[in-house]
């Protein structure tokens, strides 16, 4: 079979050619994989920046967004059988016994960072005509889903940080009630910071919930990723043209504020725009690059004063998995163009330089190995 591989210490990545794999006890199903899509994590495992060979191994197949149809199930599976769709959740626990997190069946939450993840630390991932994965780790999707399913794994780390969103909104219980009984949060402001994939899903969520929500990115307003934004309903506002101090005075209160950019000077530029019991989460991953000034006594000041919260959030467990999925079958219902038009670039293996390597163009793009 074809993976797409890297090798770390040679600073290579090739499509090689390897064994297929065959079922490797009762609980795992092998799949044919369908698509699997590059994200920034992709793009700096490919330029060697980030990412780690299994134990063992000098190099790792790359690629955790995936969609994927069962082809042969082991005999003590029961969910799913040949012709399925399922997509394999990303990460998995590590093997200590104090890890409470990880034998609680969260890993996303794994204290010792020795967990492993598909693609990206220690295992081999989903870029291969054919992967083995245990059966618990595998999230079944409905055939409807078929084209846009590869778009699950993204959405569920907006997912997870929506739903501790909600969580901690539970300390405003005219929000939380709200959230309960699904009335729409009619008057609340969300801005989203990035208009990529990461962003705009996380757009879906917020205007689905009833937020007012702005994206807010370098993107040009003419381009395609504000055009998507205006399609839900989102106000789309250039940061190139407005600055943070404008975007508030058309925002007014800024009740949650939704990073996805994964740079850090323009994320914390906008820490003080948040507003009053907001809450802030970070969901990009920066590169390290040269420290910046901070205005530390207003920041602290704001977070006392105004109640605030801020938070990272990273990977997602099975739920938000399985929540993606429902809303994806949602999304496809109200906004059909939207959710497709996410997907700008299908390539095939062969070609992943163009989405790995060369200069990022498009939104979401995907590398179809059917
Ligand atoms: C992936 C997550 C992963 C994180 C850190 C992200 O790109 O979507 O699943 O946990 O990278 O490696």
């Amino acid at each position: 079979m074809r993976t797409i591989s890297v090798f770390p210490s040679a600073k290579k990545i090739e499509l090689l050619t390897r064994r297929d794999p065959t079922l490797d006890n009762n609980t795992t199903v092998k799949l044919r994989v369908i698509d699997v899509g590059v994200c920034g994590t992709d793009r700096e495992i490919a330029e060697f920046k980030y990412g780690a060979a299994p134990a063992g191994s000098d190099s790792l197949v790359i690629g955790h967004e995936c969609l994927a149809e069962v082809i042969e199930t082991g005999s003590d599976v029961k969910t799913f059988k040949a012709g399925d769709l399922a997509v394999p959740i990303v990460r998995r626990p590590c093997d200590r016994p104090e890890c409470v997190p990880c034998r609680a069946g969260r890993p996303d939450f794994c204290l010792t960072g020795e967990f492993t993840e598909c693609g990206i630390k220690k295992r081999h991932g989903f870029m291969s005509d054919f992967i083995v994965i245990e059966e618990r780790y595998l999230v079944p999707v409905p055939g409807s889903l078929r084209h846009l399913g590869v778009l699950t794994e993204p959405l569920s780390v907006a997912e997870k940080a929506i739903a501790q969103v909600w969580q901690m909104q539970d300390r405003l219980p005219w929000i939380a009630s709200a959230e309960k009984e699904h009335t729409p949060l009619k008057g609340y402001h969300a801005v989203v910071l990035g208009a990529g994939p990461i962003g705009l899903l996380g757009a879906f969520l917020l205007v689905r919930a009833g937020f007012k929500t702005y994206v807010y990115s370098r993107e040009a307003a003419s381009s395609a990723n504000a055009r998507l934004a205006e399609s839900i309903g989102a106000a789309y506002v250039p940061s190139t043209t407005v600055g943070p101090d404008d975007l508030v005075r058309t925002t007014g209160n800024i009740d949650v504020m939704y990073e996805a950019t994964g740079v850090s000077a323009f994320s914390f530029k906008m820490l003080p725009c948040l507003g009053r019991n907001g809450i802030y989460i970070f969901t990009g991953i920066p590169g390290i690059n040269a420290p910046i000034e901070l205005d530390t006594d207003t920041l602290m000041k704001d977070i006392v004063l105004k109640n605030q919260v801020i938070f990272g959030t990273v990977n997602a467990d099975k739920s938000a998995y399985k929540a993606a999925i429902a809303d994806l079958a949602d999304f496809v219902e109200r906004w059909p163009e939207a959710l497709s038009s996410l997907i700008t670039v299908r390539c095939r293996p062969e070609d992943f330089d163009k989405v790995l390597l060369e200069r990022k163009t498009g939104i979401k793009n995907v590398i179809t190995f059917t």
